[in-house]
């Protein structure tokens, strides 16, 4: 019997960039404007679309693929996986969930023996919304999170996101949750009490255009949660897993909650919730569930990923390379670059005007992925395993790309 070929739908015949590109405004729903571009295809830190070009995807998929595309090592954890079980839901135990919660513990410095449990999700607001679940069933309701945060797009993991426009229309949303500025440990202080149940913070603040805090800032907040009894929640879904050359960016402090997402399966859907202690003891049976969370494909990708990372030194990789792209930058003395912030590969290039969308786009046309998550930061994410001449190609082009968006 012949089987339906699903791959004849999405084959090289039906390829043309416009022909895509329409079929796209006709069937799917308009909530992220037009696609830049139909990709068809990637391999390492490359990709291509649909009339062939090439690209250097210096966004990794918003910081995802940090292993770039197609990488073997994953393919093939993900193939087995998925010829030997693919699903069985959460009845039911697997192997591979079982062991990537244990690596992600061990990732984390604090051993098992902090108690350290872990709910996996399918993505980076999902995880939110668990860790959000857990701070209600502490007895207080109270949450505090930051201005200029993102945790996503669900109700629960909205109610933190600060950006007006992602919340206004959607209120009310639930509430008790207060706003204070980033990286001022003195208002957190101020409005702290014993009615709070958490402090939610972003080591960097990705989606504001790669904020850093002050050093000993999230020391500080560590300090003062813990003097109220509150819990310490990072949200990690965009600086964890090697993104800023450690694990976690919050490395050194310990926190309570820790939410995962974005680089833990290179592109398959998985995030997690990571509690300490007493925080790991919150959530009951029956208080929270997910179908697909923990699948054995999505946590095999995950145990792939870590062991890649470790085996071709990717931490150090991130480290090394995101200095040199962040020096190189300003080395080019550009007077539309003010500076170069973040840390590893988690870069903010910030622009003296308002251009980065349109330098963005530009780039794209030159052939590199990038994106503006504020009218004037330009953000590079590239797979951890980018070279240093890799980025000097991208550094090359920059310039061009700069002075036409100004003219
Ligand atoms: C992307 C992101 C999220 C949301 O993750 P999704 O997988 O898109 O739901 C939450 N928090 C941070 C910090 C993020 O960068």
């Amino acid at each position: 019997m012949s089987q339906p070929d699903a791959a004849a739908l999405v084959g090289p015949s039906h390829r043309s960039q416009p022909e895509l590109t329409s079929r796209y405004g006709q069937v799917m729903m308009n909530t992220f404007g037009a696609p830049k571009r139909v990709f068809v295809r990637g391999e390492g830190v490359h990709v291509w679309d649909a009339d062939q070009n090439r690209y250097l995807d210096l966004l990794s998929g918003l910081a995802v693929n940090g292993l770039g595309h197609a990488h073997p090592a994953v393919l093939s954890a993900i193939t087995s996986q998925l010829s030997t079980l693919g699903h069985v839901s959460n009845f039911f135990a697997t192997p591979a969930q079982i062991a990537l919660a244990e690596r992600l513990v061990d990732l984390t410095g604090r051993g098992r023996t902090d108690h350290a449990k872990v709910f996996f999700t399918n993505s980076g607001t999902e995880a939110n919304e668990a860790a959000l679940k857990a701070t209600r069933l502490t007895g207080r309701s109270r949450v505090i999170a930051m201005e200029g945060s993102f945790h996503g797009r669900t109700m629960g993991a909205l109610s933190l996101t600060h950006n007006p426009a992602y919340r206004t229309p959607f209120e009310p949303l639930p509430g008790g949750v207060t706003f204070v500025p980033y990286g001022d440990a003195d208002a957190l202080a101020d409005v702290l009490d014993d009615t709070v149940a958490a402090v939610v913070v972003e080591p960097i603040q990705g989606e504001n255009g790669v904020v850093s805090p002050p050093q000993g800032y999230l020391q500080r907040v560590r300090e003062l949660t813990r003097e109220h009894g509150a819990l310490l929640w990072f949200d990690e879904v965009q600086t964890g897993m090697g993104r800023t050359g450690r694990w976690l960016a919050s490395e050194g402090v310990e926190a309570d909650l820790v939410t995962l997402a974005k680089g833990l399966g290179n592109g398959f859907p998985i995030g997690a919730c990571l509690a300490f202690g007493a925080a790991g003891q919150l959530l009951k049976p029956g208080h929270h569930g997910t179908t697909f969370g923990g699948n054995p494909v999505a946590a095999i990708a995950g145990l792939a990923v870590i062991g890649v990372i470790e085996r071709d030194g990717l931490l150090a990789n991130a480290t090394a390379v995101g200095e040199h792209l962040a020096n190189s930058v300003e080395s080019l003395r550009h007077p539309l670059v003010t500076t170069v912030r973040g840390e590893g590969l988690l870069r903010g290039i910030v622009l003296a005007v308002d251009i980065a969308p349109k330098v963005s786009d530009l780039l794209l046309d030159a052939g590199f992925i990038t994106n503006a998550p504020r009218p004037n930061v330009l953000r590079i994410a590239p797979p951890l395993l980018i070279t240093r001449e890799q980025i000097d190609a991208f550094v090359a082009a920059l310039p061009q790309a700069l002075g036409a968006a100004r003219d």
